[in-house]
């Protein structure tokens, strides 16, 4: 403990990323705060992850309900209440903040309340009063972004959908990432008539062409309307209270009673005076790190959704606690590895990726790039009238076919790829795939049957 300072570490922002690397550097004996302007867990515990997560349970459930039938059960759907699930979803999230008062307690680390700014290099204010510390690491996540059109703010964003406390019964989700696509699909299965709007062609542009189509495919089939290459440039409020959407074709798209935001996310520096200490940031406003998190000033880091890299809670807590390991315990080359990072997107139904997409591969290996992949209907669907489809690819380079990529879709995909993506840092092959003998009758024993 340096006693030029009042702490050794002081993070920014009590997320995914603050809390690790402060737990972290506190059991290596480090006298450390954390700083929060809001609520404990930030983004992935308030209005990220875990309440999304719940809503997927329920949608599954309205999914199971309507193959319930098709099983043999004779059940009625008499419907949902909406208001039931949040506010038990909301009591789940403050006893998660409220675990983490004690558990921070419990780790010698000091909270500090109120929103935090940069005096200089070694100093923050903190709503008027000011801390000093060795080393101050910046995890202020990111807000979601709203356009700026005549009448955007009619609409809300990922936040505002979990503040309703009522099923909205006709919905626009203007978007084509994990989020548009996450919430369509809960909104969807709980009941509300929805459409996606997509200022380009695709949804997911960045995931393998086969997940897209495929979950593009499945969405229709389900019911959700999608609008492709559609630019919205104003929201209009009509006497009845609903919403209009004019769009760049001039057409007028009528009757909403909730519209949705999920158009990408900036960075919570604004406020934060990074001029004080010259923090770089780029055109986006996210702050330049190099792989050690480390920014342009030698005493300051940053970690989490505000560089801008990998922008999943797993990746913010894998960077903090090794940032921790470096500084405090000597791991003096310890540092987050940004590759082969597996995601899941809670879509119905979920998504499992990792690795290249063969389009990625193609341009990076040209020819020596083999693809294999594979369709079916799982064996739960062969009971059930809604067929869901299945789909999977392995990405493979060189004459050693090693897998650079694998990609799922289909019932039980985001369960399915955890173990995979292991192997897959292990350098797994395909041979390595096929000499792994296969569980049986399940969906993941395609990823080790491919011909
Ligand atoms: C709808 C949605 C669903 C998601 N689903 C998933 C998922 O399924 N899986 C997954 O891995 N990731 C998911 N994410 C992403 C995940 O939530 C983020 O990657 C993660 O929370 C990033 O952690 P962080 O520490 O960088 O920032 P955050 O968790 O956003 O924490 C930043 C904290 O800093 C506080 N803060 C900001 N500025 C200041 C300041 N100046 N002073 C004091 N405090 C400040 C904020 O109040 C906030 O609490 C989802 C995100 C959203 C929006």
């Amino acid at each position: 403990m340096s006693d030029k300072y009042d702490y050794d570490l002081i993070a920014i922002g009590a997320g995914s990323g603050g809390l690790s690397v402060a737990e972290r550097a506190a059991a290596y004996g480090m006298k450390c705060a954390v700083v929060e302007s809001g609520k404990m867990g930030g983004t992935c515990v308030n209005v990220g992850c875990v309440p999304k997560k719940i809503m997927w349970f329920g949608a599954n459930l309205a999914h199971a309900m309507s193959d319930a039938k098709d099983y043999g059960f004779d059940i009625d759907n008499k419907g949902f209440d909406w208001g039931h699930l949040v506010k038990k979803r909301e009591n789940y999230i403050s006893g998660i903040n409220n675990w983490y008062h004690n558990y921070l307690a419990d780790s010698n680390v000091d909270e500090l309340v109120g929103f935090a700014s940069f005096v200089d290099e070694h100093t923050v204010d903190i709503d008027g009063k000011q801390f000093t510390a060795n080393h101050i690491m910046v995890s202020p996540g990111t807000t979601p972004s709203v356009p700026d059109i005549k009448g955007a703010e009619l609409g809300i964003t990922s936040d505002g959908f979990f503040e309703l406390t009522e099923r909205p019964k006709r919905v626009a989700i203007i978007g084509s990432g994990y989020i548009a696509v996450e919430l369509a699909g809960v909104l969807n299965a709980l009941g509300s008539e929805v459409c996606m709007y997509l200022r380009k062609e695709h949804l997911l542009r960045s995931f393998d062409a086969m997940l897209r189509e495929t979950l593009l495919e499945e969405m229709l089939d389900q019911g959700v309307n999608i609008m492709p290459s559609t630019q919205i440039k104003e929201i209009v409020k009509e006497e009845d209270g609903t919403l209009s959407l004019c769009d760049d074709k001039g057409n007028k798209n009528t009757g909403y009673d909730q519209l949705i935001w999920a158009i990408g996310r900036h960075p919570n520096t604004q406020g934060m005076n990074l001029d004080a200490v010259n923090l770089q940031i780029d055109e986006q406003g996210y702050i330049v790190t190099d792989i050690y998190q480390k920014t342009n000033i030698d005493n300051i880091f940053a970690l989490g959704d505000v560089t801008g890299r990998a922008p999943l809670t797993p990746v913010a807590i894998a960077a903090g606690r090794r940032l921790a390991d470096r500084l405090y315990n000597n791991q003096t080359d310890r540092h987050l590895d940004y590759k082969l990072i597996a995601t899941v997107v809670f879509s119905h139904p979920p998504i499992g990726t990792v690795g290249l997409t063969e389009g990625e591969a193609r341009k990076e290996h040209g020819s020596a790039v083999k693809i294999y992949q594979t369709r079916f209907t799982a064996m739960y669907n062969s009971m059930t009238s809604h067929e869901v489809p299945t789909a999977m690819k392995l990405v493979c380079i060189g004459a050693q076919e090693k897998v650079v990529g694998c990609h799922i879709i289909g019932p039980g995909s985001d369960e399915m790829l955890q173990g995979f993506a292991v192997a897959m840092r292990m350098g797994a092959t395909k041979k390595d795939f096929d000499d792994t003998v296969a569980i049986h009758p399940t969906s993941s024993e395609e990823l080790v049957t491919m011909r």
